[in-house]
């Protein structure tokens, strides 16, 4: 059987993807803007390794960047061809990390990775190397086996998703026609610690500043100023009426409603005895995709009105982030029924598409018009300090991806 001789190659691969984590890892990849010298380097070595391992086409999209010593940002499409050309198999993954932020929290060098105890530690191992290596595996497991994947396979190692994926898969998008609506596109860049979660949808994101002038005055002669933190108290309690307003539920997310959320304050007045004139705070909102953020936000603008009216205050309402949910990818959609089974099959776990709550990389793909599933069975230690890989995901991933492309 074609499925046990890949499963037992791959687990013949642990030491050597062990080793490529480790090559990779020890090459910075972080963007210009966050202090680094972008992914160019680390392309290389990856260009070194699909070469030698059975890509029969490999092509690099550079994104021009003036602020990157190289002069552009790479973003690598490798295809492997399948028994069929009916649709293509993509894995995406990134190829920046980044920066290892406060160095005396970390227990090594974060860009020479180590091993401990059946993990990989350093900048960058789980996020994304775990699944940028085990995608390569996937695929050089077929082609040492002298097998071929039902359909094509491409995998897109892309830059710049950590800032924002301009130069990256938005560039991609942009600049090729690589994808097709037929496609199965998998981003195994998020996920959970037993590889359940198979992320298909997310909440918009709308982050507001509000701002609230009244006017200053002494604290025991309140009635000859207006007090802008009171007013904005009453703003707080009457915007928590906004779960009654949109008060719909969905299943496929967790937690299943719409959240609205006071978050962040800013001093006003620094002694007790004054009524303060300006008072801001901010609230951090994640919609359901089914309500317009216009709706939301005509709403909001309302209750401000209506305490405005009330209390002779000014509020004024900024956007700090608007992020309108991409359209989600169906739950039942192929490439979600492909990552049910090849997971039950590889770690016995069921699967359970679900939406979060906002800011994954697929959007781009759900924007763009494409069906995109993220999934990964990972730790979450992304962008911590002694991020790890097990390495045990690292090689059972990799069996998964190996697991949907011999599915009709
Ligand atoms: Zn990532």
């Amino acid at each position: 059987m074609p499925i046990e001789r890949i499963d037992r190659r791959l687990t013949d691969f642990r030491d050597a993807m062990v080793d490529l984590q480790l090559r990779l890892g020890a090459i910075p990849a972080v963007a210009p803007s966050s202090g680094g010298e972008g992914e160019a380097g680390k392309a290389e070595a990856v260009l070194e390794f699909l070469q030698a391992n059975g890509f029969s086409e490999v092509e690099v999209i550079k994104a021009p960047d003036l602020d990157a010593p190289a002069g552009y940002r790479p973003n690598i499409l490798a295809f492997a061809r399948g028994r069929s050309s009916a649709r293509t198999v993509w894995i995406m993954t990134h190829l920046d990390v980044v920066p290892a932020g406060e160095l005396s929290l970390w227990r090594g060098d974060p860009f020479k990775p180590w091993i401990e105890s059946g993990k990989i530690y350093g900048r960058g191992v789980e996020d994304n190397q775990q699944d940028l290596v085990a995608s390569i595996f996937a695929v050089k497991a077929f082609h040492d086996l002298g097998l071929k994947p039902k359909t094509d396979v491409g995998l897109a190692l892309v830059a710049d998703e950590e800032t924002g994926s301009e130069k990256g898969i938005a560039y991609v998008l942009k600049h090729t026609n690589a994808f097709r609506p037929q496609d199965w596109i998998i981003v195994p860049d998020a996920g959970n610690e037993d590889g359940s979660l198979i992320e298909v949808a997310e909440k918009s994101i709308l982050w507001l500043k509000f701002k609230t002038l009244g006017k200053q005055s002494h604290g025991s002669m309140p009635e000859k100023g207006i007090n802008s933190f009171k007013a904005a108290s009453y703003l707080v309690a009457k915007l928590d009426g906004l779960h009654a307003a949109f008060s719909d539920r969905d299943p496929l997310f967790d937690p299943p409603i719409s959240t609205f959320e006071p978050t962040k304050k800013e001093a006003n007045v620094p002694n007790i005895n004054t009524i303060p004139g300006e008072d801001v705070f901010y609230m951090d909102s994640r919609i359901l995709p089914r309500y317009p953020v216009e709706e939301i936000e005509a709403k909001i603008r309302e209750f401000a009105a209506e305490i405005e009216k009330a209390f002779g205050v000014r509020i004024t309402i900024e956007d700090m982030q608007r992020a309108p949910a991409a359209p989600p990818t169906r739950p039942d959609a192929p490439v979600v029924r492909a990552l049910e089974r090849a997971v039950a099959e590889v770690y016995g776990v069921k699967g359970k598409p679900m939406g979060i709550g906002g800011g994954t990389v697929a959007a781009l793909f759900r924007r763009a018009g494409f069906e995109a599933a993220c999934w990964s069975k990972l730790d979450e230690t992304a962008h911590q300090p002694n991020e790890y890989c097990i390495i045990d995901n690292m090689v059972n991933n990799a069996k998964v991806f190996a697991h949907i492309l011999l599915q009709d």
